[in-house]
C-alpha cells in the first residue's frame, strides 16, 4: 500500500515536471504576436505584477536577487547529494533522476522569468507609438548631439555639483516624480519604483562594469557600489524604465535621458552626462576629438572620473565574459542586435520628435490615451 502510493506520486511529479519542460520550451520558441503581448501582458497584468513585487521588495533590505541565487544553490547541491548518497548499483538511476529535476528547475525558472518580467521583451517596440519624423542620424547628427550635450552640461555643471547629490539608493522623490510624468507622457502605466539596493554580486558588478540590473525575479534593482554621485540619477531612471516593463536597453535609455531631463538640474546633468559618453563611444575619432574639444574642465573631469572609475574596477576578461553571455541573453530574448541595443537609443533620440519641453510626440491614438492619464 505504501509502495503503491509512493509509486503513484513519484509518477504524478514526473506528469507535472514533463508538462513544466513542456509549457516552458513551448513558451520558448513559439511566435508571439507583439500586439497581444502589448495589450494582455504589458498594459495588462504585468503593472500589477511589478506593483506587488516591487513593493514587497521594498520592505526586505537585501537584494531578492541574492536570496533566490542562495535557494537555487541551496536546491541544486541538495539535487546532486543524492546520487552521491546511493549505493554505487543505483547510482546511474539517481544521476538519471538528478539531471531531469535540473532541467525541470531551469524550466520552472524560465517560465517565472518570462511571467514575472521577461515577456516585455516580446512588446511592440517603444517607436511604433512616437513619432519619428526625421532620418536615422548620420555622423554629422551624431556630433551634433554631442555638441547639444556639452552646451547643456556646460550650462547645469555649477548648480548641479552646487547641490548634494542623491545618496546611493537615490531615494529621491524629485526623481520618482519625473519618472511618474515621464511614464504618463509615454501612455504607459503607472508603476513603482525602487530604491537601488546593495547586492552580494557587487564584485561581479565591478568586475564586468555593470552599473546596475533589475532583477527580473523579484522586480528590484541591485547596485554598483563604485557609481559616482552624479551618474546615480540617470543609472536609477534607466533602470526604473526596465521597472516600467521596457526591457529593450535602447528604450530603457532613451526613458531615462527623458526622466532625467524631467527632473532637476542635478538629474538633468547626470541625463546629459550619459548622453555625451555614448556619443563619445558612437563618433569616430576626428568628430570624438572636435566634441571633447568643447569639454570644459569640470565636465571633463566627471568623465574622466567615470572612465577611471571603470579602468579601475574592470577585469577585462571577465568583462568580456560577462558581456558575451548577456549578449547571448539578449539575443535568446529576440533582441536580434544584442549589446549594440544600448546604443541605438542615438537613433530613437535623433529621430523622436520632441517639442520644446523635451516632451515625445505621441502618434494620435497613443496621444490621446497619454491625455487621459496625464499628470
Ligand atoms: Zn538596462
Amino acid at each position: 500500500m505504501i509502495n503503491r502510493q509512493t509509486g503513484m506520486r513519484e509518477g504524478i511529479r514526473r506528469w507535472a515536471g514533463a508538462v513544466v519542460v513542456g509549457v516552458a520550451l513551448v513558451a520558448l520558441v513559439a511566435p508571439m504576436p507583439a500586439p497581444l503581448v502589448e495589450r494582455v501582458y504589458s498594459n495588462g497584468v504585468y503593472p500589477f505584477i511589478e506593483r506587488a513585487l516591487t513593493t514587497a521588495s521594498g520592505v526586505v533590505p537585501v537584494a531578492w536577487l541574492d536570496i533566490w541565487l542562495g535557494g537555487a544553490l541551496g536546491w541544486l547541491g541538495w539535487v546532486w547529494w543524492q546520487p552521491v548518497r546511493v549505493s554505487h548499483g543505483s547510482r546511474v538511476r539517481a544521476v538519471g533522476r538528478a539531471a531531469w529535476r535540473t532541467v525541470v528547475g531551469a524550466a520552472a525558472v524560465y517560465l517565472i522569468f518570462l511571467l514575472c518580467w521577461g515577456l516585455n521583451y516580446r512588446r511592440e517596440p517603444l517607436s511604433a507609438r512616437l513619432v519619428q519624423d526625421k532620418p536615422v542620424p548620420d555622423t554629422a547628427a551624431v556630433q551634433a548631439l554631442g555638441e547639444l550635450a556639452v552646451r547643456e552640461l556646460t550650462a547645469l555643471h555649477d548648480a548641479a555639483h552646487a547641490r548634494e547629490w542623491p545618496g546611493p539608493a537615490v531615494d529621491d522623490a524629485r526623481l520618482r516624480a519625473a519618472a511618474a510624468h515621464v511614464q504618463s507622457l509615454l501612455a504607459t502605466p503607472r508603476v513603482a519604483v525602487a530604491r537601488l539596493k546593495p547586492t552580494l554580486l557587487r564584485w561581479v558588478f565591478r568586475w564586468e562594469g555593470v552599473d546596475a540590473m533589475t532583477n527580473p525575479f523579484g522586480l528590484d534593482v541591485l547596485r554598483n557600489p563604485d557609481l559616482l554621485p552624479f551618474e546615480r540619477p540617470f543609472v536609477a531612471a534607466h533602470e526604473w524604465a526596465h521597472l516600467a516593463g521596457f526591457a529593450d536597453e535602447a528604450e530603457a535609455n532613451f526613458i531615462g535621458w527623458l526622466t532625467c531631463l524631467h527632473g532637476d538640474v542635478r538629474a538633468q546633468y547626470s541625463g546629459w552626462l550619459f548622453l555625451y559618453w555614448q556619443v563619445e563611444a558612437e563618433l569616430p575619432p576626428a568628430e570624438r576629438a572636435s566634441v571633447a574639444a568643447r569639454v570644459p574642465p569640470g565636465v571633463k573631469a566627471d568623465r574622466d572620473a567615470i572612465a577611471a572609475r571603470l579602468t579601475a574596477g574592470v577585469v577585462p576578461v571577465l568583462q568580456q565574459a560577462g558581456w558575451a553571455a548577456y549578449d547571448r541573453y539578449l539575443k535568446a530574448n529576440r533582441v536580434e542586435s544584442g549589446v549594440h541595443s544600448y546604443g541605438e537609443v542615438l537613433t530613437l533620440i535623433s529621430r523622436t520628435a520632441l517639442d520644446s519641453r523635451w516632451r515625445p510626440v505621441l502618434r494620435s491614438g497613443d496621444a490621446a490615451a497619454a491625455e487621459a492619464s496625464g499628470p
